[in-house]
């Protein structure tokens, strides 16, 4: 049986997990490895300062003091007794949609699988806690990842509208109006404080996107390129390098400037 493993970033408790490991078991030897407790929003973020440790709560079933990033780190790099053929990450209580998921730590999961060389896919349920239509979802986009296999740096970021999705669209991802403020208070003690992200959320147009088929009661299935390099953008800025170097070259730097008037030892790295 290959091996697939389970993650997410809603921690080892979290229902959808259950839900999708137990969507996949007869699809390969399902082994559970996510975070202990929740990490949601917390992006890509790689846990390098300090050792990870395991709890084992079950014969493959393991949390890890860290990230969703970690945890495949872990599963892929030899925590497993064999090299997964199959990242899944969810099933995430919440949507992903659009430029959000670049804050997410369930598609971040898949990120890291696919960075990894493995094919990797992210699900969430967009609403409410019925998993059960979100479970077949993600188990029909496995089965057809592992007979169809994806293309180099190519992730499936997956959203199920709540109840029973009408279908599946291909989409793109869409794209947020960020018209929001931020919001200023005072704490009891009178000091400033703010929340960000606290605005009512808008979209540009939606056609095509995966907000617009979550929209119409569609599950969304948006193919994510990590290759992150602009190549048409890179393909227009020839003529940069040589005005930057011309720049560089034409103006000498400045001479050092004398030492800092801080006072030693003061100066934190940051
Ligand atoms: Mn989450």
């Amino acid at each position: 049986m290959p091996v697939l493993l389970v993650t997410n970033d809603d921690g080892v408790h979290a229902a959808g997990l259950a839900a999708l490991a137990g969507a996949l078991e007869d699809l390969g030897e399902v082994h559970v490895l996510a975070p202990e407790r929740e990490q949601s929003a917390c992006g890509h973020a790689l846990t390098l300062h300090r050792p990870l440790s395991v709890h084992r709560w079950g014969e493959r079933r393991t949390s890890v003091n860290g990230t969703p990033s970690d945890c495949v780190n872990l599963g892929v790099l030899g925590f497993l007794p064999e090299r997964p053929v199959l990242v899944v990450s969810g099933i995430n209580h919440g949507s992903n949609l659009g430029d959000d998921v670049t804050y997410s730590g369930t598609v971040s999961a898949a990120m890291e699988g696919t960075l990894l060389g493995v094919p990797s896919i992210a699900i969430s349920l967009v609403e409410g806690d019925e998993l059960e239509a979100a479970a077949r979802v993600a188990r029909q986009v496995a089965m057809r990842v592992l007979v169809s296999g994806l293309p180099p740096m190519t992730l499936l970021n997956v959203n199920v509208p709540a109840g029973t999705p009408k279908g599946v669209r291909l989409t793109r991802l869409g794209h947020r109006v960020y018209s929001g403020k931020i919001v200023e208070q005072a704490d009891p003690r009178g000091r400033a404080h703010y929340w960000i992200g606290a605005g009512p959320p808008a979209w540009e147009a939606l056609d095509g996107t995966d907000m617009g088929a979550v929209h119409d009661g569609y599950a969304s299935v948006t193919p994510l390129d990590l290759d992150l390099t602009h190549h048409r953008a890179l393909a227009q800025m020839t003529d940069w390098e040589p005005a930057l170097n011309a720049a560089l070259r034409a103006r000498p730097r400045e001479p050092a400037k004398p030492a800092s008037r801080a006072k030693p030892g003061k100066r934190r790295r940051r």
